[in-house]
């Protein structure tokens, strides 16, 4: 047995930097990750071929750029080897019949090309991005502040310059608001795709925000790319766990949190071994899972009537290519390389996308698509003049006609197809430049790490159709669990999922305070932890 002050179950970049913070506070932190790897959905494998390193799940860490975190250099993570590159163009999007559009990293050259569609939607794309300037700081606010109710979240819009007319916006879907801002159809298109970024139904009342936030987030910080893999980040927060006197063990999954007298002291993994924590635990295991491990009775009734009702978000189908070229899209400018593309003929098409997934059938007559090559800025990634592909669908985990189950076997064809979908708007790429493939359906993501639960690493958001925030259950005060010490991070936590860092940073600073500690000594590396 082996005493920490605080053991936390996972390494996801949430619970690392909550375990960084308590770290620069002077505790001894234990981290347990039931995979052989650290950074859960910020993992970089070479899954097809040696030399090539994919992601296996993120690999923009735009959001992340507006953190505390990052803004103030709050972890020094770029001491810990965590460098990040902003490629240029954002995005493209080619179409089959007619010019493409592609978001530059200069926000009047992104203009221009919107213009060459509709000089409207230009001017309505600068109006946009005004927009999101007048609400970014409140909700940046809100974000990386420890969980707030319903109504402060509307009162901080109303507040902003933008007025009650920001409650709307946010109370609209998606669709919504790029039907009402823009008249062009590919650049509707557009701004559609770029909204389902984050995996919410982009038709549903609550997503209205997101083609603000999202293009604003692009616009500003391009598809982010850190060097190396996203993998950087995690390995960067192990570091500074490790500097201060902690340990992070992989191949240790948490089977049990041990309670003694109503209150959390350890963890137990699937091994037998226990491991103590003087002052708190930390969980970043799905919330659905909690039960499981915690225990129902310690948890309490509301709570875990309250799970019941929880709901995943949209999943995805992944594969990862070894390639022996670089890609390059169909644009009317030319072969044009790019980090990030989007594949999606209309409005129309994305809707119907939608419309298969919620009856759990498998799409892919035109489907929407997110290709990503990060070996196109990050020499790193691939051995020279080779590349990586990720080509991501949007698919359901359960299968209307066989359930998740079915994935086995149908996995191979479905990535055939929308690799066909994908080459079509490529130019002068071919099967033959495939050297290797590994692929993940929804069951593989889940079987991978169950923190995406059901396959989903969103999810939520249901109750008040707001954007990622997961509301906090009865009985549930922030990060706080109904069971004393035992604290909860992670993508189910507010504000939910995506690279952010906010449900780590902000569990960090509730763990603090419930410590007497200041979150600013943290911060400074000041703060020192008596140790009992
Ligand atoms: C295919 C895909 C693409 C994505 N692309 C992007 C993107 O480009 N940009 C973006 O911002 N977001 C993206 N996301 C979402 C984003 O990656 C996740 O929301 C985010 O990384 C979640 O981080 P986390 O720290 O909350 O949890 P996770 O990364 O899920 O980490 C949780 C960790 O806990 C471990 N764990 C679970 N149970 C136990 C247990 N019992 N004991 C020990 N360990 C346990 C897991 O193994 C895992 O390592 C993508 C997700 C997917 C699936």
């Amino acid at each position: 047995m082996t005493e920490f002050d605080v053991v936390v179950a996972g390494a996801g970049h949430n619970s690392l930097i909550t375990a960084a913070y308590l770290a620069r506070a002077g505790m001894r932190v234990l981290v347990l990750e039931r995979a052989a790897r650290i950074g859960g959905d910020t993992s970089t494998e070479e899954v097809t071929l040696p030399g090539f390193r994919h992601d296996l799940c993120a690999s923009a860490h735009t959001i992340f750029q507006s953190s505390p975190i990052v803004r103030n250099d709050e972890l020094e993570l770029g001491r810990y080897g965590l460098r990040y590159l902003f490629p240029d163009p954002v995005v493209v999007m080619p179409f089959l019949d007619g010019p493409g559009i592609t978001m530059h990293r200069d926000r009047a050259a992104t203009v221009r090309d919107i213009a060459r569609h509709s000089p409207n939607d230009a001017r309505a794309y600068e109006r946009m991005l005004d927009d999101w300037d007048l609400i970014k700081d409140s909700q940046n606010r809100a974000r990386y502040s420890p969980a707030a109710g319903p109504s402060d979240a509307i009162a901080a819009l109303e507040a902003t310059p933008a007025g009650v007319e920001t409650v709307r916006w946010r109370y609209s879907s998606a669709l919504d608001t790029v039907r009402e801002r823009f008249e062009n159809e590919r650049v509707r298109t557009f701004f559609l795709w770029l909204s389902l970024m984050t995996m919410a139904r982009v038709d549903q009342p609550g997503t209205g925000l997101l083609p603000l936030s999202i293009a604003a987030g692009r616009q500003a910080f391009s598809w982010t790319t850190a060097e190396g893999g996203s993998v950087a980040l995690p390995d960067a927060l192990a570091r500074i766990v490790v500097e201060r006197g902690g340990a992070v063990r992989t191949g240790a999954e948490v089977t049990r949190i041990l309670i003694e007298h109503g209150r959390a002291v350890g963890a137990v993994t699937s091994d037998g071994a226990e491991y103590r924590a003087r002052r708190a635990v930390v969980s970043t295991i799905h919330v659905k899972h909690l039960p499981a491990v915690v225990g129902g009775a310690a948890l309490g009734e509301d709570f875990v009537r309250g799970l019941a009702r929880w709901r995943t978000g949209v999943t995805m189908f992944v594969t990862h290519y070894a390639l022996a070229a670089e890609p390059r899209y169909r644009l009317d400018g030319g072969p044009t390389s790019s980090v990030a593309a989007g594949i999606c003929g209309s409005t129309e098409e994305l809707l119907a996308a939608l419309a298969a997934f919620e009856r759990g059938d498998i799409h892919l007559d035109r489907p929407p698509l997110l290709c990503i090559s990060s070996s196109v800025v990050d020499a790193t990634r691939a051995p020279a003049g080779r590349h990586t592909l990720k080509i991501v669908g949007f698919l359901p985990y359960e299968l209307r006609s066989g359930g998740p189950e079915r994935w086995d076997t149908v996995k191979d064809d479905v990535s055939g197809a929308l690799l066909e979908q994908y080459l079509r708007h490529t130019s002068g790429l071919t099967e033959r430049d495939i050297l290797a493939r590994h692929i993940e359906s929804p069951l593989d993501l889940e079987r991978r790490n169950p923190h995406n639960y059901r396959g989903s690493c969103h999810g939520g958001e249901q109750d008040l159709a707001q954007e990622g925030a997961l509301r906090p259950m009865p009985g549930w005060a922030g990060y706080r669990l109904p069971v004393a010490g035992l604290y909860q991070t992670g993508a189910t936590t507010h504000p939910g999922a995506s690279v952010t860092g906010a449900p780590g940073r902000n569990c960090a600073q509730v763990l603090l305070e419930d410590l007497g500690i200041h979150f600013a000594d943290a911060v400074a590396g000041r703060a020192t932890s008596s140790r009992s």
